[in-house]
């Protein structure tokens, strides 16, 4: 960059700059000791998935924490694309994978007439290590959840790029015998025809669709379509972020099968989570 300026071998000093790459150094390695340290700075919060005709949790979804010792929380949202910046989203994704399925166990979800669901979320850059596949199978023999347990969640954008790769792991995964998702769909650019390629179980209905079912102009065509899309392809559908009674009524009409949101439950601690699992009455629908 500095090249293409025209000023020669050294760039123009912009503190800003300056101040972000030390930053995101130095937070990458904050997050590697904290992936190899043991003070449970990395957590999982848990945030349940509603049967929009019964009401009845059907599982959860782990979202990874981190609480810096200085920063405080750190949203994923900042530290995920460090993670896959930096190759520490190796690690991390193992880690989530593996925690998240200790607790379903934990939780009985290996138990025969439970029908619990643990879902993670999977990065694009997971999708990148061919070995995904075997670092999947060997945290289920670890931690003793069932295949059909564990739902991985992706983007489209691992349908879109790397095609055929990504397709291959896919099939290995689906050979295991774990569910697969793709979460806010309708966000990027998947195509009917690539989505019939892949083996996919479910598709998650990203929230700004759902925002869009109220407010000031409301729209319900892409919910629903995305609803029928589902139907059509033999996937499940789940409605995300639904924080009003009026949402969760439209999207149960439209014949969509699961939601999750805050007007059901924030993302909550494991402990937290476990005496909503055990007291489902706590639960708005
Ligand atoms: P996501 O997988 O689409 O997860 C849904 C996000 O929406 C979560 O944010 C959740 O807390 C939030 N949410 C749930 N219900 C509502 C609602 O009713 N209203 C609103 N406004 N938000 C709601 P969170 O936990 O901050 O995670 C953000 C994203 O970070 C996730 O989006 C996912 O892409 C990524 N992420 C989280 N945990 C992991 C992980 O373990 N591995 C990877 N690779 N990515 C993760
Ligand atoms: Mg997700
Ligand atoms: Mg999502
Ligand atoms: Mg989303």
């Amino acid at each position: 960059r500095a090249k293409s300026a025209g000023s020669g071998l050294f760039a123009r000093y912009d503190p800003q700059m300056h101040s972000g790459l030390v930053e995101r150094l130095q937070l990458g390695a904050d997050l590697r000791r904290a992936l190899d340290g043991d003070a449970n700075e990395l957590q999982l919060h848990y945030q349940p998935t509603i049967e929009l005709r019964t009401g009845d949790i059907v599982g959860f979804e782990a979202l990874v924490r981190w609480r810096h010792p200085v920063r405080g929380m750190i949203s994923p949202v900042d530290f995920i694309p460090l993670a896959e910046s930096t190759g520490l989203i190796r690690p991390l994704g193992r880690w989530v994978l593996a925690e998240a399925s200790r607790q379903a166990v934990a939780w009985g979800f290996d138990q025969p007439g439970r029908a619990l669901t643990m879902a993670v979320n999977v990065s694009g850059v997971q999708f990148d290590q061919p070995d995904l596949p075997q670092i999947v199978a060997s945290v289920l023999a670890e931690t003793g959840l069932p295949p059909d347990r564990l739902c991985l969640e992706m983007t489209e954008s691992v349908l879109m790029t790397d095609t055929e790769e990504n397709l291959a792991v896919l099939l290995s995964l689906k050979d295991i015998g774990v569910k697969l998702a793709i979460d806010d769909f309708g966000t990027g650019y998947s195509s009917l025809a690539y989505l019939r390629r892949f083996p996919v179980d479910t598709l998650k209905i990203d929230r700004s669709f759902v925002e869009r079912l109220t407010g000031a102009a409301p729209d319900a065509a892409l919910a629903r379509t995305i609803v029928q899309l589902g139907q059509s392809l033999g996937m499940a559908t789940v409605a995300e972020g639904i924080e009003q009674y009026a949402q969760f009524l439209a999207l149960r009409r439209m014949g969509c099968d699961l939601a999750q949101g805050y007007y059901f439950s924030r993302p909550l601690p494991a402990g937290e989570a476990g005496r909503l699992l055990r007291d489902p009455a706590a639960i708005a629908a």
